[in-house]
């Protein structure tokens, strides 16, 4: 669905936490380098939405266009160890210079880099998650790329556009601004057709909009418009919206905040629904947790699933992971009647289970969650 106006969601100012990401194309030319200046005028506007009370992310690429300027590498497409190389001497340059940006402004940078499963594996996704969040507490900007030089091809983003997205969902970002060489979406790939429309904002990502994506990434970045768009479903799917525009210009933020042409993508209105499918979606659980007929009772009525409500564990799972909770009451006695992310591992759950959320420090030695699954993160089977 397309919506023909801009309307107030799609501005700046009313979003707290918002990550940024930034195109190869932007911050690197393929003969000078880094654009320094240009850096320079992006680091501006952070410091100034973080004087504003925003709390902001970044997501950049540029390590593996910016090494192979440093390198001088030969142009055209590199072997898989080149890139490799080129992110390795890119990256510690890349960071060099955002902490120089930064510092004018008496801000602290932290780098993050991801792989793949730092945000597919629910444990490790919990990690990273949890230092992106420390980061921000103490005030610093957290600075996150994909970790290049060690993540091979089969395993890799390869795009940060999807990266950027599962950053946004996994902080609970309230907006995602893709910054690139590219305004914002068209009706059909502008350079090819001259009666291309452009389209101000996308309520619901339908397969029209997909349609639209054609082929518009240029010689420095990986993404076009497609991996943008499947970056706009993982985010808005989870409750984060999305905006592409250009940041072309000096202080490309400024712009967007002054209502600068971009593409606003609405975030869905059900947000929650994306996590439990998320857990519902998992085909394999790593354990059990088996209950009676009052625990099965509060699930139903929508409460959380407490450690007193548990008689028995089974499964090595770890914290985060996927668990089917089983009924042992006579008249469904085996039957799984929800699945939910656990928190705490299993040997913890053995030692309290059947005990109250109050006992947890005694027991363990050290606070953790008060429920074994909280509802948000429970899925009934029926
Ligand atoms: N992670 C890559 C880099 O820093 C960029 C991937 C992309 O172009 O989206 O060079």
């Amino acid at each position: 669905m397309i919506e023909e106006k801009n309307n107030q969601d799609s501005t700046l100012k009313n979003f707290k936490r918002i990550v940024i990401k930034i195109g190869s194309a932007l911050l690197v030319d393929r003969k000078t380098g880094l654009k320094t200046s240009w850096l320079n005028s992006l680091i501006t506007d952070i410091a100034l939405l973080k004087r504003q009370g925003h709390e902001v992310l970044i997501v950049s690429s540029g390590s593996i266009a910016l090494g192979r300027a440093i390198l001088g590498l030969k142009q055209g497409r590199l072997k898989l160890e080149e890139s490799q190389a080129a992110a390795s001497v890119g990256q510690i340059s890349l960071a060099s210079s955002y902490l120089e940006a930064l510092a004018k402004h008496n801000l602290v940078g932290g780098q993050i880099l991801l792989t793949l499963g730092d945000t597919q594996e629910r444990r490790r996704y919990l990690n990273a998650r949890a230092t992106i969040e420390t980061l921000l507490k103490l005030g610093a900007v957290p600075i996150i790329n994909e970790n290049d030089s060690v993540a091979t091809s089969e395993i890799r983003y390869g795009d940060n556009d999807r990266l950027a997205a599962r950053v946004a969902t996994m902080t609970t970002s309230n907006l995602l601004v893709l910054l690139s060489d590219i305004d914002g979406l068209y009706s059909a790939p502008p350079n090819e057709n001259p009666n291309a429309k452009f389209i101000p904002v996308v309520k619901t990502i339908t397969s029209q909009i997909e349609a639209m994506a054609g082929d518009v990434g240029t010689e420095l970045s990986s993404g076009g418009m497609v991996t943008k768009i499947e970056a706009g479903k993982i985010a808005t799917s989870a409750g984060t919206a999305m905006v592409i525009t250009s940041g072309k210009k000096m202080h490309p933020i400024a712009a967007l905040a002054n209502d600068e042409k971009a593409t606003w993508f609405k975030p869905s209105e059900n947000p929650i629904s994306a996590k439990r499918k998320w857990i519902a979606g998992q085909l394999e659980v790593s354990g059990k947790l088996f209950l009676d007929e009052g625990a099965i009772k509060a699930l139903h009525s929508g409460k959380s699933l407490l450690p007193a409500g548990i008689n028995k564990v089974s499964g090595d799972f770890k914290r985060g992971d996927i668990v089917a909770i089983i009924a042992t009451s006579d008249s469904n006695v085996g039957i799984e009647i929800a699945r939910g992310i656990v928190a705490y591992d299993a040997q913890e759950a053995c030692k309290i289970v059947g005990h109250k959320s109050t006992e947890i420090l005694d027991i363990l030695g050290h606070t953790g969650r008060s429920e074994m699954v909280h509802r948000d993160d429970l899925v009934l089977s029926k």
